[in-house]
């Protein structure tokens, strides 16, 4: 069975793919104007709908449109196509903007070398096929082999690199088979070679619109886990993520540590300093925890300034430990730019998770060791066990 496809069937299929990305697309594009992803999407759409009107039109108008102008569009679109998928999944640093900058220059000004000076259509086709490989290298390596990749980013990646081996070897064929291989001369290779285009074209719009939700998502998960003046986890996530901490330790037979800690006379650093320095407190003091803490533990604010942290596998002496020595740092530490000075008291409980131990029993529990370390002069640890420490 021959598999010989119409090149201009093909051509016509890829513009008209384009044009109604372009028209689904603007309908979003009018309300998110500043993104630049999406201006960068937009542009790559537009850029390549040009191009394949264009090349249908082979023959029947100019070849400075259907040869030169069309493959300008085509690079420059897939440099536009690309740095925005980089973009969407922050791939996109400085040195791979240069390099994109660099590369779109050199293709487009290679291409017209060829043309000026040895104006084969099989060593255009060459060019073409091999350069807009090297053009897509770099988002199928960043899918494939990043540790923060989704499955959807990995698939994207290795269909990716389908594309840039279908792309090479067409390049090859077009010079190594005596044959011409012009952009109409059927053949399987050839066939194959469009069809790789037209996964290219479909690869591209859907990638990009699961990318974009995915990053969406991600963006209203973080949203709705974290409190956004002290980027700590809010009390909701942090009580379903220690729920799941405490059941692990509940199974593997391993002590939790529970820390409940509020700013000592918030109400006052409020009312003689504004709100802002009050808010600023807050963050100071999120940030300072922050470094202390291990990958594993959580953070995360119950409330007002009120704070919880949980340390799996940590016994009782060392998150006593852990608890004074933040404690101390604070009670040290300088406010950047302002003569003020803040304190904490600290709540804490120990325990190897029993079968009627959860987030909220333990919470009762350090919110009397807490109002302990209130009673007993602020600025202290204290256990519900009634040990409490104070180094005045
Ligand atoms: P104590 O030592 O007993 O804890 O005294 P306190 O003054 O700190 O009392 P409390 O912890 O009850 O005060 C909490 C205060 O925190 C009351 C509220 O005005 C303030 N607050 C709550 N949320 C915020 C916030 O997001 N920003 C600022 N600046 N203040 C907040
Ligand atoms: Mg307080």
């Amino acid at each position: 069975m021959e598999l010989l496809l119409d090149m201009k069937t093909i051509f016509i299929i890829l513009f008209v793919g384009h044009v109604f990305s372009l028209i689904l697309i603007s309908a979003y594009w009018r309300e998110h104007k500043k993104d630049q992803i999406l201006n960068y999407f937009f542009v790559a759409k537009c850029l390549q709908a040009i191009a394949w009107i264009f090349l249908t039109l082979r023959g029947g108008i100019p070849d400075v449109f259907t040869i030169s102008l069309a493959n300008t569009a085509l690079f420059l679109g897939l440099s536009f196509e690309t740095m925005a998928l980089l973009k969407l999944r922050q791939a996109f640093t400085n040195k791979i903007k240069k390099f994109y900058l660099f590369i779109t220059i050199f293709n487009i000004a290679g291409f017209h070398m060829i043309i000026l000076m040895h104006n084969v259509e099989s060593f255009r086709v060459a060019f073409a096929s091999i350069m807009s490989a090297v053009v897509i290298i770099i988002p199928a390596y960043r899918f494939i082999t990043e540790r923060k990749s989704s499955l959807l980013s990995k698939m994207m990646g290795y269909l990716y690199l389908l594309v840039i081996l279908s792309l090479t070897s067409r390049g090859v064929a077009a010079l190594i088979t005596n044959q011409t291989m012009g952009l109409f001369t059927p053949g399987l290779i050839q066939s194959f070679s469009f069809l790789t285009l037209f996964l290219v074209m479909f690869l591209g719009n859907m990638g990009f619109i699961f990318l974009l939700k995915e990053k969406t998502d991600e963006e209203l998960v973080r949203i709705a886990s974290y409190d956004d003046l002290t980027n700590t986890l809010n009390r909701r996530t942090f009580i379903e993520r220690a729920t799941q901490i405490i059941y692990e330790c509940k199974k593997q037979k391993k002590p939790v540590s529970f820390l409940l800690f509020d700013i000592d006379f918030f109400k006052k650093i409020n009312d003689k300093n504004g709100h802002d320095i009050g808010d600023k407190v807050l963050i100071d003091l999120s940030e300072r925890i922050h470094q202390e803490l291990r990958s594993n533990d959580l953070f995360g604010r119950y409330g007002g300034d009120e704070f919880a942290i949980l340390l799996p596998e940590m016994e009782e002496g060392e998150s006593t430990d852990f608890a004074e020595r933040i404690r101390k740092e604070i009670e040290v530490a300088k406010f950047t730019g302002l003569p003020l000075n803040y304190t904490l008291s600290f709540g804490v409980v120990t325990v190897i998770p029993e079968e009627n131990t959860n987030i909220d029993s333990l919470y009762v529990t350090c919110d009397k060791a807490l109002y302990l370390a209130k009673q007993r002069g602020r600025n202290c640890v204290c256990r519900i066990s009634c040990e409490a420490k104070k180094n005045a």
